[in-house]
């Protein structure tokens, strides 16, 4: 199945920002691993055991877990938005 382009992932990370649907800030800590099979939190696809999954450990609530791809897309959406928003990204 193809992934949604990477424009497409970008506004969708812009607006998952927004309404504070994924982090606004980098969480300490990443583990990689294999896919769950569990939807990433951008594209909301499956991540299947045949690739990387990228899960975050966040203090509370909802666990974010990406594509390596989405965590990139993610990150660099993240720290654009912070700018643009003039807050510092932590
Ligand atoms: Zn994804």
């Amino acid at each position: 199945m193809a992934l949604p382009d990477e424009t497409a992932l970008r506004l969708l990370a812009e607006r998952k920002i927004e309404i504070a649907a994924l982090p606004l800030v980098l969480p300490e800590s990443a583990f990689a691993g294999k896919g769950s099979g569990l939807p990433c939190s951008l594209c909301e696809q499956p991540i299947f055991a045949h690739e990387y999954e990228l899960e975050y450990a966040s203090g509370d609530g909802e666990i974010p877990r990406f594509h390596v791809r989405c965590q990139e897309i993610w990150q660099r959406t993240l720290s654009e938005w912070c700018n643009a928003n003039h807050l510092e990204p932590r």
